[in-house]
């Protein structure tokens, strides 16, 4: 029998102390790239221990060499420049790129492989590929060069498809798809769906999209059409509000759930019991066999403390439910 209720994470972690100075001291020229990728490494094994030791089954490696998720791809790939920062979500400052040219790989074909390849080695987990979508990489730029937002998001697509072949060479058996951006624009579902199908098509992986700052009603049911094989949504931050909303429109069958349970924009750390009882829910509406649980977003604004007890909670809720029902 295949284990239940999988536990995983969305993809990026606090940066330890010492990579926030490494990081820093790069930025000064104070030391070398060298340096640098040894500080992420390091950090990269601490993501990797900590998911160990709390027995998490899917791991992620942390994204300890992304700043933000959307400037990382334009910072490495061509058509893209910066511009000054820009506020985004809360108090997030970010440089957000400019498309001022027809956007390529250029020299950055697997540019995800290598970080991947260094935190699979460190674990016989699985460990997730992580990209962010197309749509949202669009979304999140300025664009001076396209004479649409559709004809950006579509080479945008072949690009994404690109490295997640590359990460699926590379071994990769989760690809992780991040499109955040997706339900500010209902009007745009369609091209956002169009698109994943680009990026999906004939890729060896199981694909996986993780959203957020969602207002899922407006781009419900239609999101169950994404083709990705799992959905990845944030719920606890709504007090599992987004379960009423599934529960009107039934689950598709051939899809996975991966449910937010503990919010990532709170400094307090979730009970067991109230954990436990949004699984409860979420099982009402999903089957067993379909439900995966994590946390609602990434982690990295959290501190290290909080990332950590917050997924001990999340991992004790679902080992305890495993118990009382007698799964694995
Ligand atoms: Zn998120």
């Amino acid at each position: 029998m295949a284990k239940h209720l999988l536990t995983t994470s969305v993809g990026s972690f606090p940066k330890p102390n010492t990579l926030i100075t490494a990081r820093s001291q790069f930025r000064r020229a104070q030391i070398s790239a060298q340096q640098l990728r040894e500080a992420e490494q390091e950090a990269t094994r601490q993501v990797i221990a900590l998911q160990e030791a709390l027995d998490i089954d899917i791991f992620v490696h942390g994204e300890m060499e992304r700043g933000d998720m959307v400037a990382y791809f334009a910072e490495n790939w061509q058509g893209f420049s910066q511009s000054l920062p820009v506020r985004s979500y809360g108090n997030r400052y970010y440089k957000k790129p400019i498309v001022e040219n027809v956007v390529s790989l250029g020299n950055s074909v697997g540019l995800t492989v290598d970080a991947w390849k260094r935190a699979s080695e460190l674990t016989s987990h699985p460990v997730k590929g992580m990209l962010t979508g197309p749509y949202t990489i669009c979304d999140w730029s300025f664009n001076a060069y396209y004479p649409d937002r559709r004809s950006l998001v579509m080479d945008l697509a072949q690009l994404v498809h690109e490295e997640a072949m590359a990460l699926a060479r590379a071994g990769a058996q989760y690809i992780q798809i991040d499109e955040p951006a997706i339900s500010t624009r209902p009007d745009e579902l369609e091209l956002a769906i169009e698109a994943m199908a680009v990026v999906t098509h004939n890729l060896p992986a199981k694909t996986i999209s993780h959203i957020c700052y969602g207002d899922f009603e407006t781009i419900l049911p239609g999101l169950y059409d994404l083709p990705v094989d799992q959905l990845d949504l944030e719920a606890a931050n709504q007090h599992f509000a987004l379960l009423d909303l599934l529960a009107r429109y039934p689950w598709p069958k051939s899809k996975e759930l991966a449910l937010g349970v503990v919010d990532v924009h709170s400094h307090r750390v979730e009970s067991v019991d109230e954990v436990k009882a949004g699984i409860r829910r979420a099982l009402e509406i999903v089957p067993i066999e379909n439900l995966l649980i994590d946390p609602d977003c990434g982690l990295k604004t959290r501190t290290w403390e909080e990332a950590e007890e917050k997924l001990r909670v999340m991992q004790k809720a679902v080992e305890e439910i495993r118990q009382e029902d007698g799964l694995r």
